[in-house]
């Protein structure tokens, strides 16, 4: 698992980023410092035959995201992972918004305790997802966590954005993916630079705090 030991490095390469990013119009106009993250984009599995200790993990987020005072934004599901952490968050008095396309209605089951809103499609609630929120956490989850995680790398690779990502689990879950990542920046394929995007986190804390530690941004 990576240790956030080059936070500092990787900050101010971050916040170089983010510059570049707001000088060639990329990103928001700035105007005062964001020094805490409002909204973090959960990206999660929704099936429900995955083992206890997954659904715990996601329970574990929800509650933290409460505790401290972090809107979940989500895919608007009531199963798998998806609806164990969008119901923790607000058991526990957390701010929720789902996000969920009409088609996913009855099979995703739409977790309506929540502000939720009901789209067209799929990139309709990838997009809202990505302009909801300011930073994303990754749980384990299959294809659709996958995509969903790749693309929003994806643009930050091509400079629409300069939003950090964790991908987070307990039992390494997540460690091919970031072997890959190794594979693809040594082979030259994506800059040195990129590393600093990507956490990997064990616990729903450390994910939180590295992603503020990488927040250094010029908010609206
Ligand atoms: P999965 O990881 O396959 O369980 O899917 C997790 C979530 O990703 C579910 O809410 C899916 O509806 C969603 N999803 C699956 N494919 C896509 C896609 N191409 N774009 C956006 N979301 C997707």
């Amino acid at each position: 698992m990576s240790s956030d030991c080059h936070v500092t490095s990787q900050t101010l390469e971050l916040a170089r980023w983010r510059l570049n990013g707001y000088l060639c119009g990329s990103f928001k106009q700035p105007g005062s410092i964001m020094t805490k993250l409002k909204s973090i984009c959960v990206y999660c599995g929704a099936s429900d035959a995955v083992s206890p200790g997954y659904i715990a993990l996601a329970e574990e987020l929800g509650r933290e995201l409460a505790r401290q005072d972090i809107r979940l934004v989500y895919g608007g599901g009531g199963v798998g992972l998806m609806g164990a952490c969008a119901r923790a968050a607000h058991e526990s008095a957390g701010e929720v918004l789902g996000i969920m396309p009409r088609f996913l209605l009855q099979k995703e089951r739409i977790f309506e305790d929540v502000e939720h809103r009901i789209v067209e499609d799929m990139h309709t609630r990838k997009q809202m997802m990505f302009d909801e929120s300011d930073a994303f956490i990754v749980l384990p989850g299959g294809i659709g966590t996958l995509e969903e995680a790749v693309e929003i790398l994806s643009w930050a690779r091509l400079g629409l954005h300069a939003k950090p990502m964790a991908f987070l689990d307990e039992d390494g879950f997540w460690e091919p993916f970031f072997d890959l990542m190794e594979k693809i920046i040594e082979g030259g394929f994506t800059p040195e630079s990129f590393r600093s995007l990507l956490v990997h986190s064990d616990s729903p804390q450390t994910a939180i705090s590295a992603l503020t530690d990488r927040m250094i941004v010029l908010d609206a």
